[in-house]
């Protein structure tokens, strides 16, 4: 994991900040990153891509790139540093061309990147035999964090689209059989008298710290809360996905309230996140809480509690050490003191800025 850590923290200090632009509140700038699965430098191409014609050329062209998921993991080369997505050429496609195939985007020279679905008719042991030494089917969640940002962000655009795909087979207005269409942006039900066309799906979440000011003291604190499935002493922002006919502002008061009953008022956006698993949008805020009496509601959060600037910012250190929350504790914290999760997740993001004066 030590190399795997050295990967982030070197990326921590090249990768350009694509979210926030600098204010007058920072004397200087801060370590910056994209949030996870964001920045991808492909062009989705949204217009042209909806030609049959020209999505062939794309498809046929010698320079094409392609994506393979197996299981919805993507073969990723690892043993490079950064590990980087194994690209296959118009050879391997052409010689899988059942395999249902998504366009990504065009790179800045124009050559197309698309995705395919290894797990569909026509996928055989010669997409198992692309699992070897070096180049291994893994979980997107599991790689994000070893990948450049922009290669974490294809996968993220590629997972939510071929996951769509397998589980939207039949028409929700008919029940017939769909068909993908637009360069698999679309799936159209293939009922003469039906011919729906459905899109892929985005599960707005809302995820959000509440933040208590006490006007005596000037002291602020954040409440921060845990189910009893994570792993030991991690806690996290609260979060809920949005009910319809909801703003987002009503979504994270709903949720703030019915997880711990606390009351809040004003409520501010600060940064959203794609989160592929499958298909969330999570939408970062922070909520002025009005009082601080806590009331958790036991079926969803086992604890909520406050915790201070100095705490907050302690817990954000010891997530810095996990690449994911599933890590062991690492030596620095073998108790377990309660650390937030690591730098991939949104939680940790809107936790970071609101500390910074965001
Ligand atoms: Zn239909």
């Amino acid at each position: 994991m030590d190399e795997a850590r050295w990967i982030c923290q070197r990326f921590a200090m090249v990768s350009p900040d694509t979210s926030t632009p600098p204010t007058d509140r920072r004397s200087e700038p801060r370590p910056v990153k994209p949030i996870g699965f964001t920045g991808s430098h492909l062009d989705r191409a949204g217009n042209p891509r909806r030609k049959p014609e020209w999505l062939a050329a794309q498809r046929a062209r010698q320079d094409a790139r392609f994506l393979l998921l197996r299981e919805l993991k993507a073969l990723v080369t690892i043993t490079r540093k950064p590990a980087a997505i194994r690209w296959l050429d118009l050879a391997w496609a052409d010689a899988h061309a059942a395999l249902p195939c998504i366009f990504l985007g065009l790179d800045e020279n124009d050559i197309p990147h698309f995705a395919l679905d290894g797990d569909a008719a026509g996928g055989d042991d010669s997409v198992a035999g692309m699992h070897t030494e070096t180049d291994k089917f893994i979980d997107v969640r599991s790689i994000a964090a070893l990948l450049i940002p922009e290669e974490a962000a294809i996968l993220a655009q590629a997972r939510s689209v071929i996951d769509w795909h397998q589980r939207h087979r039949f028409c929700a207005q008919c029940g017939s059989q769909t068909e993908m269409a637009e360069a698999g942006y679309t799936r159209r039900c293939i009922g003469e008298t039906c011919k729906a066309a459905h899109f892929p799906r985005t599960d707005p979440v809302v995820i959000m710290l509440a933040v208590h000011y006490d006007e005596k003291t000037g002291a602020e604190k954040v409440l921060l809360g845990r189910q009893g499935r994570m792993p030991p002493g991690m806690y996290s922002a609260l979060a809920g996905f949005m009910e319809p006919g909801e703003s987002i502002e009503e979504a994270v008061r709903r949720e703030i309230m019915e997880e711990s009953g606390v009351i809040t008022g004003a409520v501010r956006y600060l940064v959203s996140q794609p989160w592929p698993f499958p298909s969330s949008l999570m939408i970062g805020c922070i909520a002025e809480a009005l009082d601080d009496r806590i009331t958790v509601d036991q079926d969803e959060l086992e604890d909520a509690q406050w915790f201070t600037r100095e705490q907050a910012m302690a817990m954000l250190e010891r997530g810095k050490q996990r690449l994911a929350p599933t890590d062991p504790p690492p030596a620095d914290n073998p108790q377990n003191e309660p650390w937030m999760p690591p730098p991939l997740s949104l939680a940790h993001q809107i936790a970071k800025r609101w500390l910074a004066g965001d």
